[in-house]
């Protein structure tokens, strides 16, 4: 019977049904739902949080080296700091099929950039299917782990955030256990050893292989020809084809599920059979490249189409009828509509954090998690934002740019994921190599921003067994780190003085968060820490200066009434304190010269 499914869980299940056993990640939007769905729902597949992509890879293609149909999951960023391995499975090989997902976020919903993954697979020489919906996520998860073991690769299956977060009917099946055997033979490490002289015989049978995926495309079920109106024939695949045959079905298609290596025989066939080509594509002109390169002409391509951002039906339709894409003329003034930016939850321990961070005036090295919303008015207080743990290596290139001048003004500021992530290794380079960077660890006891994994430092497993927990004061001190500290972010002045001090001595630094979890992780009890549950403002002594606004708490409102404190200071509003947001961390208290915050509800 078909059921309803989102496109992550439909690529579970087709990686459960074709037997996968192991399967590891790290969470990145869109494809955070692929490990915990294998963690709730299938008990046969061993599950885990890797600490990073690369991580992810290794253990799942050791994994299919052992002869387990295996699984690593990522966000299209993940993949470069995967793609060290990739490269080189490409040339191993594995033995238990190996499918690596990658979802890709056109238009940046939840990035720090728009890569287009297909590229990997050109690069490495590995075969890559695309999805265009949840059956077929299905289907190709499923035949992706054939593909893997008939060819001796690693198979790219590459989502995108409307395929992977969108739901719809999936015929399921059956799991069927793989039948090759488990266990590693010390007679194979000509095949997995990657030495000079290894690699080179590797090489060739690259090239065997990919000669031999090429004739496969040609026969791939789901590389499919669609012949109705001769006149015009689009050549797309994934989500792509859906916009276009939406808008254009009386055309003809050639849907590809496979986009790499492309159905060369194929190809020749479709342009024989309509009279003009169109290639429609998000992203990259990858499809087009290649078929140019192939000698044909097509009629329109990235000519119309553009090479960033999403499509959409509307956004196809409009330049495929000859004009050039236009933005949309918005009929409601932005400015008109109420403003809900993205921000940092009430009670946040990164709020009181990065207020002081101002405060101080220092140049923050920032790095991907919730608390990059600190580069957003009116906190300000984040200055870079790169990759996973960027912030440390550039805060310590600065330094050694500025010398003397930069102490006292320079910080890189990760989350305890981001820092077990990649955050170690440039902390360690900053011990190694002399620097004298402050790295602050903003340890909120989860992956936040992904929606709550768990990892390293968390006590926790995917399936929530408790297990072991990594100690940050002792990775700090075992890296040699000989100026290391808590923090309490919530006291305001305290966290000045610390990180003044820290910011200014002429070694590294490691400043750690402590007993600030995410306001939203339950088991932690984030709110037994605050004294009082809620503040209100005592309007006899707020003087409407709104400095408690700098602090953006979404609990804290300006309401305009022209007026006076009870002492006669005449002001032009006053504060407001939303009792049902409000949840008593005191951080406005702090800042409030007045003494007009208050325990209490208005
Ligand atoms: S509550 Fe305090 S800081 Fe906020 S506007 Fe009133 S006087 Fe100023
Ligand atoms: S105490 Fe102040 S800063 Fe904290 S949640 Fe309440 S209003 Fe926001």
């Amino acid at each position: 019977m078909k059921e309803i499914m989102q496109g992550n869980s439909a690529i579970v299940r087709g990686a459960w049904e074709a037997g996968v056993k192991v399967a590891a990640a790290y969470p990145g939007t869109p494809s955070s739902e692929i490990l915990k769905d294998v963690a709730d729902n299938y008990p046969e597949v061993y599950a885990e949080w890797a600490p990073n992509e690369m991580v992810a890879l290794q253990v799942a293609s050791g994994a299919a080296i052992a002869g387990a149909r295996s699984m690593a999951a990522m966000k299209h960023v993940g993949m470069n700091v995967a793609a060290d391995a990739l490269m080189t499975l490409a040339y191993t090989g594995i033995k238990g099929g190996l499918m690596v997902v990658i979802a890709d976020d056109p238009f940046v919903h939840s990035s720090q950039n728009e890569q287009d993954s297909r590229n990997w697979a050109r690069f490495a020489k590995i075969p890559l299917l695309e999805p265009g919906d949840a059956q077929e996520c299905y289907d190709f998860a499923k035949i992706s782990f054939d593909i893997s073991e008939k060819f001796d690769t690693p198979v790219i299956l590459r989502t995108e955030t409307r395929v992977a977060h969108s739901d719809s009917l999936v015929e399921p099946g059956k799991r069927v256990e793989s039948k090759i055997p488990l266990g590693l033979d010390p007679k194979e490490a000509p095949k997995y050893v990657m030495v000079p002289a290894h690699v080179r015989v590797r090489r060739k049978i690259i090239e065997e292989r990919m000669r031999k995926l090429e004739e496969y495309a040609d026969t791939f079920k789901y590389n499919v020809m669609e012949i109705n109106d001769p006149s015009v024939g689009v050549i797309t695949s994934g989500v792509s084809y859906m916009y276009t045959k939406d808008v254009f079905p009386e055309w003809s298609y050639l849907k590809l599920g496979m986009v790499w290596p492309l159905p060369k025989k194929m190809i020749a066939e479709f342009f024989k059979k309509v009279k003009k080509v169109i290639i429609v594509e998000e992203l990259d002109p990858f499809i087009e490249t290649e078929i140019k390169a192939m000698g044909y002409k097509i009629w329109h391509g990235k000519d119309l189409i553009p090479n960033m951002y999403e499509l959409t039906p509307e956004i196809v339709e409009k330049c495929l009828k000859g004009k050039k894409y236009k933005e949309p003329k918005i009929k409601v003034k932005p400015e008109d509509l109420p403003r809900r930016p993205p921000n940092l939850c009430a009670g946040c321990s990164h709020r009181p954090l990065f207020y002081a961070l101002k405060k101080l005036g220092a140049f923050v090295f920032g790095d991907i998690g919730c608390y990059t919303l600190a580069v957003a008015p009116p906190l300000q207080a984040l200055h870079t934002c790169i990759c996973m743990g960027a912030g440390g290596g550039m805060a310590h290139g600065a330094m050694k740019a500025l010398g003397k001048e930069g102490l006292g003004k320079v910080v890189a500021v990760l989350g305890d994921s981001t820092f077990l992530h990649s955050g170690i290794a440039p902390l360690m380079n900053a011990v190694y190599n002399k620097g004298n960077s402050t790295t602050i660890v903003l340890d909120n006891r989860i992956t936040g921003m992904t929606g709550h994994q768990e990892h390293a430092g968390t006590g926790f497993t995917v399936r929530q067994e408790p297990t072991n927990m990594v100690d940050y004061m002792e990775i700090g001190k075992a890296l040699g780190v000989k100026s290391i500290r808590y923090l309490d972010p919530y006291n305001i002045k305290e966290c000045m003085e610390i990180i003044k001090e820290e910011m200014s001595k002429n070694v590294p630094s490691l400043l750690l968060c402590k007993d600030s979890p995410c306001m939203l992780l339950r088991r932690a009890k984030p709110l037994e820490k605050f004294k009082n549950p809620l503040y209100m403002i005592n309007t006899d002594k707020c003087r409407g200066c709104k400095v408690c606004l700098e602090i953006n708490c979404p609990a804290i409102s300006w309401r305009e009434s022209a007026g006076q404190t009870k002492d006669g200071h005449k002001r032009k509003g006053t504060v407001y304190i939303n009792p049902d947001q409000c949840v008593g961390c005191e951080v406005c208290v702090q800042v409030c010269k007045f003494e007009a915050i208050v325990p209490g509800k208005k």
